[in-house]
């Protein structure tokens, strides 16, 4: 039996899904709300506290979108802390 198909396995995974569905809930409702709220733009945030940074996500973190611009979707991947986060424009 694969380590997947294991008790152990099949409860890693409802973890990694548990773990992507908070973030992904927690980036759309950032978005849903700033939309009613005239927030302009976001910024990819997270990961700072989790010593696996991805790598995947490293090129995205810091950077700041506009309303309506392609963001990417997160959590990219398992294990993932990377969301979408409002961003304040000093005035
Ligand atoms: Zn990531």
């Amino acid at each position: 039996m694969s380590f997947w198909a294991s008790g152990a396995g099949l409860s890693m995974r409802i973890d990694l899904l548990s773990d992507g569905i908070e973030w992904g809930i927690f980036s759309n409702a950032v978005k849903t709300i700033a939309k009613s709220m005239g927030v302009k733009s976001f910024i990819i945030a997270g990961g700072d506290d989790f010593p696996n940074i991805c790598t995947y996500c490293e090129k995205y973190v810091d950077k700041i979108y506009k309303y309506g611009w392609f963001m990417p979707i997160l959590p990219a991947h398992p294990h993932c802390h990377h969301f979408i986060d409002i961003y304040l424009e000093e005035s």
